[in-house]
């Protein structure tokens, strides 16, 4: 049937409202579950491509929606950095993660935590406190919490990125470059960070296995040896990519060949008995 113009333009207003009211209502239901703590992390161990030994856990963000089912990432981070609300979630990630952390250490002292962060969290003035508080806190051995970065936060103010990145090198935790390759100047960043990891974006991985081509996965994990990187490869979810990252000299590796993102109730039963 075709439509009036007139039912077109109503059409595109109502669809204007609607998206409008769900998009305030959904930031406010974020607000409201920051509150009432609905967002949990979730944690994907990360393992030694050489030797399979557990190395360490990527944080992951979850919410736990009162009325729905758990949601990802996806659903809520993006309005979140709209909004100016994601440095209130990175604190309750960090503060849930680095207690996991602290009590995780007892069974395997050398395990590390990988967090997030996002633009916004950099340039909040308490950032650092409250990392340092955790850390010391927790007693933890500052090396042993990792900060996952992105080019996206340093594009936004490098002056500002890199005194805080520089900060942070004070306190001794370590960076990693993080979907490293996927950006347009990861290269020119590597230069300027020095990032104790580099992870490898699933895209590489998945490419190589799908078009036999391997050549520029190798070449990254050269440049992240070169630059004395350990190099962690992500969404490994096939025996033979493993493989080929053990070839290749690939240092560690999460996926779920070997583990999704766990609660934290199903590390202490599952990693250790
Ligand atoms: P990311 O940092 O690249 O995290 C890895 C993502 O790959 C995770 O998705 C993980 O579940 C998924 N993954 C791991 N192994 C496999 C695999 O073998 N196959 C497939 N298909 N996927 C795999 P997730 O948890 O949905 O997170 C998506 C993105 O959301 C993350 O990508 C990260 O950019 C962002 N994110 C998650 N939590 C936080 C957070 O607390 N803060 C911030 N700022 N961003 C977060
Ligand atoms: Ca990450
Ligand atoms: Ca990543
Ligand atoms: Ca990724």
């Amino acid at each position: 049937a075709k439509k009036s113009p007139t039912a077109d333009v109503c059409y595109y207003k109502s669809w204007m409202k609607d998206k409008e009211k769900n998009h305030f209502s959904l930031a406010r239901s974020i607000i409201k579950g920051l509150e009432k703590e609905e967002f949990i992390s979730v944690y994907q161990p990360i393992f030694s491509v050489s030797t399979g030994k557990l190395m360490g856990f990527e944080a992951l963000a979850r919410w736990q929606h009162p009325d729905k089912k758990v949601l990802g990432p996806g659903d809520f981070i993006p309005l979140m950095e709209e909004q100016g609300l994601i440095s209130k979630l990175t604190e309750q990630m960090l503060s849930q993660s680095l207690t996991r952390l602290s009590s995780w250490q007892e069974k395997q002292p050398d395990l590390f935590m990988s967090i997030n962060l996002s633009a916004q969290d950099i340039q909040k003035p308490t950032f650092l406190s409250h990392l340092r508080y955790l850390i010391a806190h927790h007693r933890l051995i500052p090396d042993r919490v990792i900060l996952e970065i992105t080019e996206s936060l340093l594009l936004s103010d490098w002056q500002q990125a890199s005194n805080v990145l520089n900060a942070l090198k004070e306190i001794g935790v370590r960076l990693a470059l993080d979907d490293f390759g996927t950006g347009y100047s990861s290269l020119s960043y590597l230069q300027r960070i020095n990032a104790a990891k580099l992870k490898i974006d699933r895209s590489f991985i998945q490419q190589s296995t799908q078009t036999g081509d391997s050549r520029l996965l190798q070449s990254i994990v050269q440049l992240g040896k070169t630059m004395n990187m350990s190099v962690i490869a992500e969404g490994v979810e096939q025996v033979q990519e493993l493989n080929f990252l053990r070839i290749i000299g690939c240092d560690q590796y999460q996926g779920f060949l070997k583990a999704k993102p766990m609660l934290a109730e199903e590390v202490e039963r599952d990693l250790w008995i």
